[in-house]
């Protein structure tokens, strides 16, 4: 069963008089274990894709597949059941808790789901030291730079050990440097793991280690380097 399926998704936004049709028809497939970049330029509608993968917003038309389960109809505890079993998210501006540490802000989806302290902990920690941070659990989001603050984000995103993670322009607040190491720490998560990845970036530049190249085009997939059989036979 492919972890994520798009079929023939449209979606469009009304602010006042003038409609924007941010996807135009998408049909996309992402695979278990499966690293995909999404790339183009600002206003081509990755966010948007991004955010029909996550559930965190629903097409206009067409069907959203999360693990084989069709999203449209599902009621909102439904949706966000599926969500926190299947899905890790990392953002642009990190979205980190202020005023927890770093050990704090990896514990908090575990303890969420209602985990017991001590095996959060625990988890956290692992998460943490797999991201090259167990020396600094104890900081706050402050004290730490902004690649450092994104590995946060990450080990946080995968305490629950979800099957994708989605990551929307994960290194547009980093700089070149930092940028590439954090795709290169989360391709080595994916090799390690298992994790299946997909994120997306303005910056061509980044995606010279990546495989599967996804190109938005003014909302619809202008190529994709690697499409994945069921996709490609449709
Ligand atoms: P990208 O992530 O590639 O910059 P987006 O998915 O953010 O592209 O945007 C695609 C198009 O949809 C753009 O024209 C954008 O202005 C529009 N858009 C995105 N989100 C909204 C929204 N919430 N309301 C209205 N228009 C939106
Ligand atoms: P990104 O940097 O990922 O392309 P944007 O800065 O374009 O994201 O958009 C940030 C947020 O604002 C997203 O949630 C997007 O859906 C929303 N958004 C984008 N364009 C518009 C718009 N024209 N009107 C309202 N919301 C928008």
């Amino acid at each position: 069963v492919p972890l994520v399926e798009l079929r023939r998704v449209t979606k469009r936004y009304q602010i006042g008089e003038k409609p924007v049709i941010a996807l135009k028809g998408i049909d996309f497939v992402i695979q278990p274990r499966e690293f995909v970049a999404i790339w183009g330029p600002s206003g081509s509608g990755k966010s948007t894709l991004c955010n029909l993968i996550g559930m965190l917003d629903s097409p206009t038309t067409g069907n959203v597949l999360i693990d084989g389960e069709e999203v449209n109809g599902l009621t909102d505890n439904a949706r966000s059941e599926l969500r926190n079993r299947n899905i890790g998210f990392v953002f642009q501006s990190f979205n980190l808790v202020p005023v927890l540490s770093a050990l704090e802000n990896v514990m908090l989806p575990l303890q969420i789901s209602g985990a017991p302290v001590a095996e959060a902990r625990e988890r956290a920690l692992q998460r943490l030291a797999e991201v090259g941070l167990e020396e600094h659990v104890a900081h706050r989001p402050a004290k730490l730079s902004g690649g450092q603050q994104q590995r946060v984000a990450i080990a946080r995103a995968l305490v629950t050990d979800p099957a994708l993670v989605i990551a929307d322009e994960p290194t547009a607040n980093l700089d070149s440097g930092n940028a590439r190491r954090i795709i290169e720490l989360m391709l080595k998560i994916n090799s390690r793991q298992g994790t299946a990845f997909v994120f997306s970036t303005h910056d061509q530049r980044l995606l010279e280690s990546v495989k599967r190249r996804v190109q938005m085009e003014d909302g619809v997939i202008g190529s994709d380097s690697m499409p994945p059989r069921s996709a490609q036979t449709r």
